[in-house]
């Protein structure tokens, strides 16, 4: 409504003052040694609604990788290329209650499926799933598909930030050999890998997510050109996701807080929506103890209840 626009316009920028305070309390992720250059200060935030109406506060120039956010869609383009069974044969739909890079339960719980595909394993059996000739065919892909969500032919990897986790992801490395021992990865595993370190490393600014969200809010469709982008079944699908698994294990006290589906990264960035209304980018890189932005999450609170924002 020109009356939620009017308040956000004016109040935006202040709400975005009051919750940079809490940076300091966090930290900047630095088990990806590129990221630690990441300035801890920052946060800024793009709102856009199906009308082309946009408001942003902040450091919104900033640009940083979409990390776990990317997993969200490539799910999308895993679900579009071989259909729901055969996703749902290689992955679960239970959040986990462990943190994201937890290979706990790949041993502990038969049959060895990851628990859903936003945590780390679960994303990296999604990246076998992406149809392709080659793993540089795969990767291209995804990147094809997140610039057509984006609405922006530009978006590329941030090459220092792909080899830098490359070159550290002793876990993740781990993880993918443990998973084709049991059968849930198809292929090569360094391919496998390679294809999920790229589209971690894909480089955003708040209003490329803002963009991707809206498309997720309006079920699919990219409300300014009037596309269906996604099937509407698998936009329900990761908005699903979002809510129950979207925050690591922070998700339930995010939907009780904030209470919209949102995926998280460990730049900092955070893609949220008000369904069929908004789509929201933010980032603040430094994290609270759960790996999510510290002051993104304490924007999207103040958001949800000055704004009676919760879908609850
Ligand atoms: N690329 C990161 C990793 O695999 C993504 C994790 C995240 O954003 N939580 O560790």
């Amino acid at each position: 409504t020109t009356k939620e626009w009017n308040q956000l316009r004016k109040m935006l920028p202040q709400w975005v003052e009051e919750s940079r305070r809490h940076c300091f309390d966090g930290k900047v992720a630095s088990y990806i040694p590129e990221l630690s250059k990441a300035p801890i200060e920052a946060l800024g935030i793009h709102i856009l609604d199906g009308r082309g109406n946009a408001v942003s506060a902040g450091d919104c120039g900033l640009s940083f990788t979409m990390q776990s956010i990317s997993k969200v869609f490539t799910l999308i383009l895993a679900l579009i290329d071989n259909g729901e069974e055969a996703v749902f044969s290689k992955v679960g739909m239970e959040p986990t209650g462990d943190n994201f890079n937890s290979m706990l339960k790949l041993e502990l719980v038969q049959p060895g499926i990851p628990f859903n595909p936003l945590i780390n394993a679960g994303a990296i059996a999604i990246s076998s799933l992406i149809a392709g000739e080659s793993s540089l065919d795969k990767s291209a892909r995804v990147l094809r598909f997140f610039q057509l969500l984006a609405g922006n032919d530009s978006l590329d990897y941030d090459y220092d930030v792909y080899r830098s986790e490359s070159e550290t992801a002793n876990l993740n490395r781990s993880m993918g050999y443990l998973l084709k021992d049991n059968g849930v990865l198809e292929g090569d595993v360094e391919d496998v890998l390679d294809v999920y370190f790229r589209h971690c490393s894909i480089s955003v600014t708040c209003s490329d997510l803002a963009k991707m969200a809206l498309v997720l809010a309006s079920n699919g469709k990219d409300p300014l050109s009037g596309k269906q982008l996604i099937p509407r079944r698998y936009v329900q699908i990761a908005k699903t996701f979002m809510t129950t698994c979207g925050m690591y294990n922070a998700s339930g006290e995010f939907a009780i807080q904030v209470g919209l589906p949102a995926k998280s990264g460990v730049s900092g960035g955070i893609l949220t929506m008000l369904p069929g209304r908004y789509g929201i980018g933010l980032v603040g890189p430094s994290l609270n103890r759960k790996g999510n932005s510290i002051a993104g999450v304490e924007l999207l609170q103040k958001l949800s209840q000055q704004l009676d924002w919760s879908l609850f």
